[in-house]
């Protein structure tokens, strides 16, 4: 999960990371009445989980609170790239002396964690790390051995911070390390870590991912969900334990296995080229189990997109045979009843095939139609939808 600037903010005091004075606003008025309360000269900051956000004009200084109501006003509701402004922090203007780049990360490809740290800090460390990648520290952690206070500040050192604010620089990076294991995150950034004219160092802008398997030891986290931004169908099929991820196609699609239903949907998309562009409406993986519970949970996912015309059931029999997912179909369509109200193409294959696909044809259910192969499926799954 990512989080908006204002969590990480307020996850970076938790820490003990020095952060300004800021309040998230969802209106010019409590815009307004946050500048008050903060005092002096802030920045009215739009709150996107999207980079460049500064560059988009999304960032603006305010000389009072009046000022703040206005700017506050012309950033709710602006879109930046594609994502719409709900909410702006208001945040303590600092005078910035000069600006820093502090992050940790996994790196995968590397199975580490990753340091970097820059002093070319600021809007635009992607350009730095592409046209001057000297200017970008990497430095590997050891996960066991973690980050000591001597490796912090030799980091800082080779990153040729001045020396005036090394100590604090490393004092910065150790917190940080602190928030990085400590809540779980595969990623803390600083853009800028500022040094301010009375030589102070502060972080002003942070970005923090979150580790969602971890999320059982963080019962804390929950709150930092954004519920505005979630699917109500994906909430439901997480309750449930399913693996769902709406699209926006019209074909729904159930499948046994990741690697299976990621073909489904490359092949549904292709088959709806020729039905006038149909494509997939969701990914979801009923993985190995197809019971008559899962398969009814999933059907009754899919049933309650408005967008799906058409269901394509496609199951390889494996450990959990063919005839154990037909009969499984079978009662799921008993347990939804009337609920049910849109074609079902089904593709059996694997283990006990012939048995399965006898139990659906005996069935005869009448929105349930079989096809032997997977695109001949397909290619039904998107005819019906086009309908
Ligand atoms: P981003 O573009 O989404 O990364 O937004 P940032 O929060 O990093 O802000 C972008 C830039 O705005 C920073 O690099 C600063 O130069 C400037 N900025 C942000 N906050 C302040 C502030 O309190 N005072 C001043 N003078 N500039 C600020
Ligand atoms: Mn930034």
């Amino acid at each position: 999960m990512d989080l908006f600037e204002y969590q990480a903010r307020d996850l970076f005091e938790k820490h003990g990371l020095p952060v300004l004075a800021g309040a998230v606003a969802t209106t010019p008025d409590e815009a307004e009445a946050a500048a008050k309360a903060i005092g002096g000269k802030v920045v009215v900051k739009a709150q996107v989980k999207v980079g460049g956000r500064g560059k988009a004009g999304g960032v603006k200084l305010a000389e009072n609170p009046a000022d703040a109501r206005e700017k506050a006003a012309a950033i709710l509701g602006m879109d930046i790239k594609g994502h719409i402004v709900g909410k702006v922090m208001i945040a303590q203007a600092a005078p910035i002396e000069a600006e820093y780049y502090l992050a940790i990360l996994l790196d995968r490809s590397n199975r580490t964690f990753l340091i970097m740290a820059s002093v070319a800090g600021g809007m635009d460390i992607e350009a730095v790390a592409h046209n001057t990648p000297e200017k970008l520290l990497k430095v590997p952690v050891n996960t066991i051995e973690g980050l000591s206070k001597s490796a912090a500040l030799q980091i800082i050192q080779d990153a040729d911070f001045p020396t005036d604010i090394a100590e604090q620089a490393a004092d910065a990076l150790l917190l940080l390390w602190g928030v990085f294991t400590s809540e779980d995150a595969t990623l803390v950034e600083v853009n800028p870590l500022v040094k301010t004219s009375d030589g102070r160092i502060v972080a002003l802008d942070g970005k923090v991912t979150l580790d969602d398997n971890a999320d059982f030891r963080h019962p804390d986290h929950v709150a930092l969900i954004d519920r505005s931004a979630t699917n109500a169908l994906e909430e439901e099929a997480k309750a449930k334990g399913l693996n769902y991820v709406k699209l926006n196609g019209e074909v729904g699609i159930i499948g046994n296995g990741a690697g299976l239903v990621m073909s489904t949907l490359d092949v549904v998309a292709y088959a709806g080229e020729k039905f006038g562009g149909v494509r997939p409406a969701n990914f979801l993986d009923i993985g190995g189990g197809a019971s008559a519970q899962i398969m009814a949970d999933g059907l009754s996912i899919i049933l309650g997109d408005v967008d799906v015309r058409s269901v394509f059931v496609n199951v390889f029999g494996g450990i959990t045979a063919c005839d154990e997912v037909a009969n499984g179909i079978v009662q799921a369509l008993q347990i939804l009843g009337n609920r049910a109200t849109k074609p079902i193409v089904v593709r059996l294959d694997g283990n006990n095939v012939i048995e399965g696909r006898r139990i659906l044809k005996e069935a005869a259910h009448p929105l349930i139609e079989q096809q032997d192969t997977m695109d001949g499926a397909a290619a039904r799954a998107a005819e019906l939808a086009a309908k």
